[in-house]
């Protein structure tokens, strides 16, 4: 009996523990073990990948972009006279096709006026994405507001039936003025009111992992400020382009958008 509740016990505890789960998906993560004395200087396609130990091992946790085409890939290692190899295979995913109304439609169809701000925004939003720092390393994540969560990472998009970018991120719905919290420690690297995104907050997790938080009515931080992870960052609002109040954040990883979702704890659906 006493073996039982100690199992039961061990199983709760893991579940609790968010780690990240594989998925190799576009979109998704390799997990990779390394060896314990050969496991810094990674790179997937000419970016340096995050390592952590999980269950003491360390690990590589690589993003896949969106557009990854199914086949083999590696993250590797150069020395001088030797190239380290670590190979992993993506297989495809499709993602589905949502249709979105949007009734500002200036938002779907912008100004001629509107262009050198969408361009000069999307130049910042670029910059933060592939923002990179050598500390940090935590992936047990926090999911950062207390909502109802979709599955719409790498949906195809039609806003008022025209094609879009895919969906970068995962969106929760939850009331307007919610407070949103840091999934992790990090550092604010972009901030600001954007055409599309509307009230928007980058953070800097390290080692490539990116936090970005978009729609909010209020931002609570400033650019360049250091945030401790749990620490409210915003709240909840319909800011941008927008159908009602929701969070939107979007995970990056050496550079790419990748599922939030492969971060927080299964859902038992
Ligand atoms: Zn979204």
């Amino acid at each position: 009996m006493r073996t039982i509740i100690l199992v039961f016990l061990l199983t709760f505890y893991a579940a609790a523990q968010a780690q990240p789960r594989q998925s190799l998906v576009p979109g998704g993560i390799a997990i990779i073990d390394l060896d314990q004395n050969d496991s810094s200087g990674f790179q997937f396609r000419g970016k340096p990948v995050l390592v952590t130990p999980i269950d003491g091992i360390p690990r590589a946790i690589v993003g896949l972009p969106l557009s990854l085409k199914a086949g083999e890939y590696f993250i590797e290692k150069r020395s001088d006279n030797h190239v380290h190899k670590k190979y992993f295979t993506v297989i495809d995913k499709k993602y589905s096709v949502q249709h979105i109304t949007i009734t500002d439609k200036r938002k779907v169809n912008p100004y001629a006026s509107d262009m050198d701000r969408i361009l000069a925004e999307k130049k910042r939003k670029q910059k933060a994405r592939v923002h990179y720092s050598k500390t940090g390393g935590d992936v047990d994540l926090l999911q950062p507001v207390n909502g109802i969560r979709s599955d719409s990472f790498g949906r195809r998009r039609m806003f008022n039936e025209q094609p879009r970018r895919p969906h970068s991120g995962m969106d929760f719905a939850a009331a307007n003025g919610t407070p949103v919290v840091t999934p992790s420690a990090g550092t604010v690297i972009e901030t600001g009111d954007f055409f599309f995104s509307g009230n928007l907050i980058y953070i800097d997790h390290g080692q490539g992992l990116i936090s970005m938080f978009a729609h909010l009515s209020e931002i609570n931080v400033s650019l360049g400020e250091r945030v401790e992870k749990g620490q409210i960052v915003g709240k909840v609002g319909a800011t941008g382009r927008v159908t009602g109040p929701h969070l939107h954040w979007s995970l990056g990883l050496n550079g790419t958008w990748i599922d939030p979702s492969l971060f927080l704890s299964a859902r038992d659906e």
